[in-house]
């Protein structure tokens, strides 16, 4: 494939960072990769693993001369990240990142942006509940969907973004920041929500039924366990970004919970399943739409 950046530079090397990084060599479609993580320690897994061409712990020269800037770090360091990085970025260069949340990013990172770079906000639709440099695989995005908030950037910029992402795997789908939160804040954060909770209460129930839940989790609680397994840091930060959509989400989850435990309560059999019938179909239609 001919190359579409000449020189990226990838900053966070940790699940999302390093497959970037492994897909986008793979693809070929980059010339030199410059790896750049706030933790000194990374610097070894990255030469093991062969996730850059260079690295650095300094986000200011990692970016100097790069072509491409992604911010793969938790979405509340990326502000003060783009204040740093912004001044030292070459003009005509394109700014993105990979948060989670949009809204707070884009808050948090518009007010730096000048007119000489391309700022095109993003977020893989990818993901497992494993953090750090060694998480990374070069498949992670293959048919997965990857959201892009073109702003006012030029067409021409926002398009040879977009086939950057084609090109290591993934389906690129323009979105606005608003709806991004509101979607997201259903299909990923309130699950997450609920995996932590109900996570939660299994650790705060006596120790007999505690170890029983563990011995015997095959049926539903293991995969609650997964997501709970996410990063603390990255998960803490997508709460604390995206609270109004999370909010609202909740609120009418907990609506439909209390419907639900009625139902339980007063015998309501036909209600329970006909709405089980219809949970049933969703799944089948994110299987048929390659998302499972
Ligand atoms: P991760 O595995 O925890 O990696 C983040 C890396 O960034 C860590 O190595 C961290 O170092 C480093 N870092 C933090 N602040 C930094 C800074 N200011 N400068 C340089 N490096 C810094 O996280 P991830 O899962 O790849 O997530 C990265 C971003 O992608 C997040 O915004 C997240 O919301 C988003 N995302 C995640 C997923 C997912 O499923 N994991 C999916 C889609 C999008 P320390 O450990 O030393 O702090």
């Amino acid at each position: 494939m001919t190359e579409i950046y000449s020189r990226v530079a990838v900053i966070g090397i940790g699940l999302i960072g390093s497959s970037v990084a492994l897909a986008a060599r793979r693809a070929g479609v980059v010339g030199h990769i410059v790896g750049c993580d706030s933790d000194a320690d990374v610097a070894p897994e990255v030469k093991r693993l062969g996730l850059a061409d260079s690295f650095t712990t300094d986000a200011v020269a990692a970016v100097a001369d790069a072509d491409l800037v992604v911010m793969s770090v938790p979405v509340g360091a990326i502000g003060a990240l783009a204040e740093r990085i912004i001044p030292a970025m070459k003009p005509g260069a394109v700014l993105t990142d990979t948060g989670s949340t949009k809204r707070s990013v884009i808050r948090d990172v518009t007010p730096h942006v000048g007119d000489d770079i391309h700022w095109i906000p993003s977020h893989p639709l990818a993901g497992t509940e494993h953090s750090g440099p060694a998480a990374g695989f070069p498949d992670l995005f293959n048919g997965r969907y990857w959201l892009i908030l073109p702003g006012g950037v030029p067409e021409a910029e926002v398009a040879r973004f977009e086939s950057f992402v084609t090109a290591i795997g993934a389906v690129a789908e323009r979105m606005d920041a608003d709806y991004h939160d509101k979607v997201l804040a259903l299909t990923s954060h309130l699950p997450h929500l609920i995996a932590y909770t109900i996570v939660s209460t299994a650790v705060n129930l006596e120790s007999q039924l505690k170890n029983d839940v563990i011995r015997f989790s095959a049926s539903g609680f293991r995969d609650f366990t997964r997501l709970a397994a996410s990063d603390p840091v990255m998960w803490r930060d997508v709460f604390i970004n995206n609270d109004e959509a999370v909010l609202e989400m909740l609120q009418r989850f907990s609506e439909d919970l209390s419907d639900l435990q009625r139902a339980i309560r007063w015998g309501e059999t036909d209600k329970l399943e006909s709405l089980f019938h219809r949970t049933r179909e969703i799944r089948r239609s994110i299987i048929d739409a390659g998302q499972s």
